[in-house]
């Protein structure tokens, strides 16, 4: 079993280590909820200074050419395009991950005459179900949302399929979708395939263009650091972009916003995409969170991501099966995202306990410990800190206290 002093020197040889230097992290904190919110990199607050008190402060509305503000949405796409196998001129940011499926799926209906069904899968992340729901609701009769279970998905295929929807990694379970699989099936049953990178941008390698994805979203707070509430990015491949129309035609996916024409006239590409006026502040925090983890590339991200779960995983296999905690996720390394979930009855008063011991994870209905291991900001010696006092916690069961059990507004 690792040891505390085998944890160190993991951390010693570990390339992605200085990076760590690259975020402002609590002393007194094991974090490992940077699946849900990335952690504040250390050059974030000097950015924001400058674009408050000089972009916006003294060069006032200049700023949008100046500072080229105009250009943010485009310019960030494309770190991110790097980041998930995307060739230039397909990535943009822009509103979050629910209005951007919205925009997508509508755009995808809408291209495909004659086939009325969004296909999804039960258990998906519930923002991208409603919007789906929503959406059909809208339609009136011509669409309609079919969930179905994983395991059913590829039956489910046929001629009435206009769009599969799905999450590259499951949120609950952690668990990796085969998006060259998929996507390849799919587009047999002639069904275009949106793929939700929200758990796999910025710690997976991901391959949009290799696995010929038809569109796909991804979010800016999770592991890119963008902050909370970060704006979030769409892709279209570049064979779609002049084929599909954004339901949401605002004057930012105009072709030429600011010659004011009473009718809209599409931008080419991905920018057509864009509705409003893009959050300069929110973009500007992004941009740093994106960079600072694009410097360590993708392959290298996914193969600490694995280490970390791994290690994890090998530990809590050491609590005694008595303790009542059970394996959730997929035990081989390639088959995992950067988080490991675990299955106890008591779930959410262990979180709670957790972190008044300073180990943040989350906690998901039903009854599932989440610990998201972001490469970049995670260490060995936090996966070992975190299995002890998880074991500790449940030994003495010390979150069998009433303010453990209360339930605050986000778990
Ligand atoms: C986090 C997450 C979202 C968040 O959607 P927003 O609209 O950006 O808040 C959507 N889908 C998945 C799969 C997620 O994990």
């Amino acid at each position: 079993m690792l040891t505390r002093s085998e944890a160190e020197a993991l951390d010693a040889a570990d390339p992605l280590a200085p990076l760590r230097a690259e975020f402002r992290l609590p002393e007194d904190v094991v974090y490992l909820d940077g699946n849900s919110l990335g952690a504040l990199p250390a050059a974030t607050p000097g950015r924001l200074d400058e674009v408050l008190w000089t972009e916006w402060g003294h060069d006032l509305i200049t700023s949008w050419n100046r500072h080229g503000w105009i250009e943010l949405p485009l310019r960030i796409g494309e770190r991110i395009a790097s980041l998930v196998g995307a060739a230039p001129g397909q990535v943009v940011v822009a509103d979050s991950i629910s209005v951007n499926l919205f925009k997508l799926l509508a755009a995808a209906v809408e291209a495909r005459p004659g086939r009325g069904v969004v296909l999804a899968v039960d258990g998906e992340f519930p923002t991208d179900l409603y919007v789906a729901e929503g959406l059909c609701r809208l339609l009136g009769g011509r669409a309609e949302l079919r969930s179905v279970r994983p395991e059913a998905l590829a039956g489910s295929l046929d001629q009435r399929v206009a769009v599969v929807t799905l999450s590259h990694v499951d949120f609950r379970s952690g668990e990796v979708r085969d998006m060259a699989g998929l996507t390849e099936h799919a587009h047999h049953a002639g069904a275009l395939v949106l793929w939700d990178l929200a758990h796999s941008a910025g710690v997976l390698e991901v391959e949009l263009d290799r696995c010929a994805v038809d569109l796909a979203v991804g979010c800016g707070y999770k592991y890119l650091c963008g902050g909370p509430g970060a704006p979030a990015f769409l892709y279209v491949a570049g064979r779609h972009q002049e084929l599909l129309a954004n339901p949401l035609s605002g004057w930012m996916g105009h072709a030429e916003p600011f010659r004011f024409e009473p009718a809209y006239r599409p931008a080419s590409g991905v920018a057509r995409f864009l509705s409003g006026t893009p959050p300069i502040l929110s973009l500007a925090a992004l941009e740093v969170g994106v960079e600072t983890v694009a410097r360590a590339g993708p392959s290298a991200l996914a193969a600490k991501a694995r280490a970390l779960t791994s290690a994890f995983v090998a530990l809590v296999d050491h609590v005694p099966l008595e303790l009542g905690l059970r394996l959730a996720s997929p035990r081989e390394p390639a088959r995992r995202g950067g988080q490991v979930t675990l299955a106890h009855e008591h779930g959410y008063a262990v979180v709670q306990a957790l972190i008044a011991r300073g180990v943040i994870g989350d906690f998901r209905e039903p009854g599932l410990i989440r610990f998201g291991f972001a490469p970049l900001t995670t260490r060995f010696v936090d996966v070992w800190d975190a299995a002890t006092l998880l074991e500790e916690v449940l030994v003495t069961r010390s979150w069998d206290r009433p303010e453990h059990r209360r339930r605050a507004r986000v778990t």
